[in-house]
């Protein structure tokens, strides 16, 4: 019988769960009289702003698992805390209590066996810096500040999927404590089910305190092309990029962004701001005259505004946009899954992009195929691999008087390029508000029946139904 969870709104029930954890922890209790309060409260979107009743910051395994029992005992609403990059904010609830594993940021890599254990607050960067020492790196997103927690339970589409996979695959195994307490080594011999469901549908099947990745080979210098093309060829760029795409090898992931060019030194002042398209691409091999080669094309769509093609170290490349989406701005995204980039559908985005609602907002279109596409459609929860391209519409602001107009301009234009989309939106790109019961068959397709059996035996009484509700 499914426990109904509750908000530990009562100052007192409150104070019983913070005085149980603060007895038994060796990470920081913070309550709403903490003065740390408001900072443990905030994510990375500035339009979040939950008040949880308590947050728990674990140091470990057995904070975990105690946080877990105390929360069997209260049934508080319970969410859980990774890097805080979900657009969502789902990391966050109102009036319960959050799991928070940002204080846990071990990385132990094994060069000779070419795998990596890091513990689940640990951010892209920081496993890029240790992998790379040893030349090695598990496939990771764009941002050096994202957890790795978030993005690789929900997939991880990053710069060299096509050659490597996605975050999710690249996952040897992984430690999680379910809801009944037990601490789990997850693999594929072992929970079996729960390894299945951990890649791609991870979210509300327990808490993941720690991931071993396999390891590749790859820097620590790395090919990368990156060139600003004029916006009034973007159609023609697009074009020419989409035909590009069909015929790349998988070593490239190409992407484009319709954009604004940024106030990058490199590029001259007087165009800093100008609406742009940017096409990038990076070598998953070796830098040299095989990768200049391959990225050639990405670099010959029409002429450039500026190319800034070059090699340069991955955990430079991996960081290199970080400050363009900074912490405590507004953002609002939505994505589609779609195998096929038709001129109708250049055409259509073309205009949602001309009413763009600030600078700072954008369109991304990267190409899965590759090695995401060789992984079969059944071996892991993410239900995306034969889809060819993932279109993001992402807004962002800072003056709260435009959430409407910004939220409303990512929705409208999600809505109208529905029709060019193969079905499927990814469940890391999801903002505020997009909820479940509409998202789910939109995220987990085919597989939601198995994830929401998995979830059931896992997770009997329900303590994580809020995290598996929300993104
Ligand atoms: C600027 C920016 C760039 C991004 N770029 C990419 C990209 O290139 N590729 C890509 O694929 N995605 C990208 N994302 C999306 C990213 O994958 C998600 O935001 C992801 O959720 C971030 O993980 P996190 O641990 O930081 O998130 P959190 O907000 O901490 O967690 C997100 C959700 O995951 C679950 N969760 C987190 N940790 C755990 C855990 N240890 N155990 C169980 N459940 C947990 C929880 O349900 C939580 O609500 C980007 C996001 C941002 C903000």
């Amino acid at each position: 019988m499914p426990h109904e969870q509750t908000n530990a709104s009562t100052a007192a029930a409150e104070q019983a769960i913070a005085g149980q954890l603060r007895d038994s922890l060796r990470g920081e209790v913070i309550d709403r009289g903490h003065p740390g309060y408001d900072e443990a409260r905030a994510v990375w979107n500035g339009l979040i702003d939950r008040r949880p009743a308590v947050i728990a910051r674990c140091r470990g395994t057995a904070d975990v698992v105690g946080t877990v029992r105390a929360a069997r005992e209260h049934r508080p609403v319970v969410s859980v805390r990774g890097g805080g990059h979900q657009v969502a904010g789902s990391a966050v609830c109102d009036d319960g209590l959050v799991i928070d594993l940002s204080r846990m940021r071990g990385v132990h890599v094994d060069p000779a066996a070419r795998t990596a254990r890091a513990q689940a607050g640990v951010t892209w960067g920081e496993l890029d810096s240790e992998t790379q020492l040893h030349g090695l790196a598990a496939p990771g997103g764009e941002i050096s500040v994202t957890g790795i927690a978030g993005l690789t339970l929900g997939g991880g589409l990053g710069f060299v999927m096509r050659t490597f996979g996605l975050s999710c695959d690249s996952v040897r195994s992984l430690e999680v404590v379910t809801a009944d307490g037990a601490v789990r080594t997850v693999s594929r011999e072992e929970d079996p089910e729960l390894f299945w469901a951990m890649r791609g549908g991870g979210r509300g099947m327990g808490v993941v305190t720690s991931f071993e990745f396999g390891l590749h080979r790859l820097g620590p210098q790395v090919a990368a092309a990156l060139v600003l093309y004029p916006y009034e060829h973007a159609e023609s760029v697009l074009r020419a990029w989409r035909d590009v795409t069909c015929t790349a090898p998988e070593t490239v992931t190409p992407e484009i962004l319709l954009w604004s060019v940024p106030p990058d030194p490199a590029i001259p002042e007087e165009l800093h701001g100008a609406k742009c398209v940017i096409v990038g691409g990076v070598y998953g091999g070796p830098a040299g005259a095989d990768a200049d080669a391959a990225l050639a094309p990405l670099r010959d769509l029409g002429p450039p505004l500026a190319d800034l093609s070059g090699t340069v170290p991955y955990v430079a490349l991996q960081s290199a946009n970080d400050g363009l989406f900074p912490d405590g701005r507004r953002y609002f995204m939505k994505s589609h899954f779609t195998e096929e980039l038709t001129d109708e559908a250049i055409r259509t985005l073309l205009e949602w992009d001309s009413r763009r609602p600030t600078p700072q907002s954008l369109v991304v279109v990267r190409t899965l195929g590759g090695a995401v596409a060789r992984v079969g459609r059944d071996d892991s929860a993410f239900a995306h691999r034969s889809a060819r391209y993932n279109v993001s519409v992402d807004s962002a602001w800072e003056d709260p008087a435009l959430d409407d107009a910004a939220i409303g301009w990512a929705r409208s234009a999600w809505d109208d390029m529905k029709r060019f989309s193969s079905g499927g939106t990814y469940v890391n790109f999801a903002g505020l508000g997009e909820d479940a019961s509409e998202l789910h068959g939109e995220v987990f397709g085919p597989h939601e029946e198995r994830l929401e059996r998995i979830r059931t035996a896992y997770d009997p009484e329900g303590l994580f139904a809020r995290a598996a509700r929300r993104p």
